[in-house]
């Protein structure tokens, strides 16, 4: 995890502020959205990670924070790490290593390994 360009946002946030009514001010100005979509990024990241080592507890813990900093800040997880994370267990999925995927009747078939949890995603047809 790189800490010095977190610092960096931080301080530049704090220099904002001091400028006073320039911009948004509040707790989900510009530059937090900036640094918490970032630290989930990195969170997820971490997550897979640990997934392939496969550390159980630090792969939901690092889901569960990335959760925790999307709720405060009403921030969506990208499209594309949310289809990796288990919606009951809050598992990080890698395919092959703790999930199966499989193509039925035109839809996408989940199995969560650790939880047994199966979910169903229609594909996009173009
Ligand atoms: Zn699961």
């Amino acid at each position: 995890m790189d800490i010095e360009r977190w610092k960096s946002y931080l301080d530049f946030n704090r220099w904002n502020m001091k400028k006073g009514n320039r911009g948004r001010r509040g707790y989900r100005t510009s530059s937090i959205i900036h640094i918490a979509k970032e630290r989930i990024e990195v969170l997820l990241n971490e997550s897979e990670v640990m997934a392939k080592k496969k550390d159980l507890h630090y792969m939901r813990r690092y889901v569960d924070i990335a959760m925790a900093i999307g709720k405060k800040y009403n921030i969506r997880f990208p499209i594309e790490k949310k289809d990796h994370i288990c919606k009951k267990c809050h598992a990080y999925l890698v395919y092959g290593v703790n999930s199966t995927v499989r193509v039925r009747n035109k839809k996408k078939v989940t199995h969560c390994m650790s939880c047994k949890h199966i979910f169903v995603k229609l594909i996009k047809q173009n």
